[in-house]
C-alpha cells in the first residue's frame, strides 16, 4: 500500500481550479512538485497539511482517510518559505514547542532537542536567541521543530527561496540527507527545477491545477510526455513543421523548404503524417561544428552568445528557426560567425501542434 494516496482532489476558489482533479502516490520518499507560480502546488500542500478543504477527492495516509481532518489530527508537519520562528524564544525552545504541546515528558522533550540539534548539525546552539541566528541557521531550526514532533510526512513549501545561492545549495544537501536520516516522506513544493532535480527521488510537474507528468527527474527531463514538461525543465528550442516521414523508429518533419526532413521522436500523443508538430530539442543536445554522425543538421550564423559560469549558449539563426546551443568556450565564437549545428533523432522530441 502507498504511503499517501491522493484520488481525484479538487480545489476550486470562485472559479478559479487551483487543483483539478489530481490524483498521486507518494512512497517514502523526497518528493518534488515543481511547476510555475499559480499551478496549484501549495494548495495541494495545503490540502495534504488540512489547511485547505478539497471540495472532493480522497486522502489517504497509510490507507486511513484523512481528508477531513483537522491540521493537528494528521501526522503532517509543515516548513514554510516565511518561517515563524518564536523570536523570543531559544533555539531550543523552539525545538520543544510541538512536543509540549503534544504532552510529552520534560526528560522525553530534552533529549529529542539534542536529537534534532544534532540532526542539524547545531549541537551547541540550544540556548541561543533565534534572533541572533543567520538566515540558514533559522531555516535548520525550523525543520529540527518540524520534524522534532516526528511527522509521518514533512510538507516543505518553498522552504529556501529567501535564502541567497550558496546557501540555498547547501541547505538543498541539508534537505536531502534529513530525508534520508529520518526515513519520513518529505513533500517539497517549489517553482526551481534545479533543486527539484537535483534533491528529489521522484518529482511532479504542475500546471494549471493538473500534473503532466510524475517519474524520477531523470525520467521526466529526458522523457518529457507533454509539450510543458518538455519546455518547462531545461533551455529548449522549438521547431515547428509538418510530419512526413515515419521509418518506426523516428519522424521526419519537414520545416520551411528545408532539402531533408528533420527526424524526431514523436513523445506523448501519436503524430501522422501531414500533422502539424511541435518539436523540442534541448540546449545540451544540440552539438556545434561536430563530425558528421548526427542524423540532423543545419547550418546558421551566430547571432548572440551568453556566458553562462563554465559554459556558453550560443544563439543560432537557422533555416528552421532560432536554436540555442551549449558550447564549451565562448572566445572560440563570434556572433556573425558561421556553425553547423547537429543532433540525435532521440533528443528532438516531437508532439502534435494544438
Ligand atoms: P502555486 O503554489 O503553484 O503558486 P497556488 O496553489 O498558490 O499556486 O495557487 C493556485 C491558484 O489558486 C492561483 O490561481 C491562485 O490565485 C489561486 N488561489 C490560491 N489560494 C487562493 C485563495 N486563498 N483564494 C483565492 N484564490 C486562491
Amino acid at each position: 500500500m502507498p504511503h499517501l494516496t491522493i484520488s481525484d482532489l479538487q480545489k476550486t476558489y470562485g472559479d478559479d481550479i487551483a487543483v483539478d482533479q489530481v490524483s498521486l502516490s507518494i512512497e517514502r520518499e523526497l518528493f518534488s512538485v515543481v511547476g510555475p507560480s499559480g499551478a496549484g502546488k501549495s494548495t495541494l500542500l495545503k490540502c495534504i497539511a488540512g489547511l485547505e478543504l478539497p471540495d472532493s477527492g480522497t486522502i489517504r495516509l497509510d490507507g486511513e482517510d484523512i481528508t477531513n481532518d483537522r491540521p493537528s489530527e494528521r501526522a503532517t508537519a509543515t516548513v514554510f518559505q516565511d518561517l515563524a520562528l518564536f523570536p523570543h524564544m531559544s533555539v531550543g525552545e523552539n525545538i520543544a514547542y510541538g512536543l509540549k504541546k503534544q504532552g510529552w515528558e520534560p526528560t522525553a522533550i530534552d533529549e529529542q532537542v539534542e536529537k534534532l540539534l544534532d540532526l542539524v548539525q547545531m549541537p551547541t546552539a540550544r540556548e541561543r536567541s533565534v534572533q541572533t541566528l543567520s538566515g540558514g541557521q533559522r531555516q535548520r531550526v525550523a525543520l529540527a521543530r518540524s520534524l522534532a514532533v516526528e511527522p509521518a510526512i514533512l510538507l516543505l513549501d518553498e522552504p529556501l527561496s529567501s535564502l541567497d545561492a550558496n546557501l540555498r545549495a547547501k541547505l538543498r544537501e541539508d534537505i536531502r540527507r534529513l530525508q534520508r536520516q529520518t526515513d519520513t516522506t518529505f513533500i517539497y513544493v517549489t517553482h526551481d527545477q534545479d533543486v527539484a532535480m537535483a534533491i528529489s527521488d521522484r518529482m511532479a510537474v504542475m500546471t494549471a491545477g493538473s500534473l503532466e507528468q510524475v517519474g524520477t527527474p531523470e525520467s521526466v527531463y529526458e522523457e518529457p510526455t507533454t509539450p510543458f514538461a518538455a519546455t518547462f525543465l531545461g533551455d529548449n528550442s522549438t521547431i515547428e513543421g509538418t510530419a512526413a516521414t515515419d521509418d518506426g523508429e523516428s519522424v521526419g518533419i519537414r520545416v520551411g523548404k528545408t532539402e531533408s526532413p528533420i527526424r524526431g521522436v514523436a513523445s506523448g500523443a501519436p503524430v501522422t503524417s501531414g500533422d502539424q508538430v511541435r518539436g523540442f530539442i534541448k540546449v545540451e543536445d544540440i552539438r556545434v561544428d561536430a563530425g558528421a554522425e548526427c542524423a540532423n543538421t543545419v547550418s546558421g550564423d551566430v547571432t548572440e552568445k551568453r556566458y553562462g559560469g563554465g559554459d556558453c549558449v550560443l544563439h543560432v539563426a537557422t533555416e528552421v528557426g532560432e536554436l540555442r546551443a551549449r558550447v564549451r568556450d565562448c572566445s572560440e565564437y563570434s556572433v556573425g560567425a558561421k556553425v553547423r549545428l547537429a543532433w540525435q533523432p532521440s533528443s528532438f522530441r516531437l508532439f502534435p501542434a494544438d
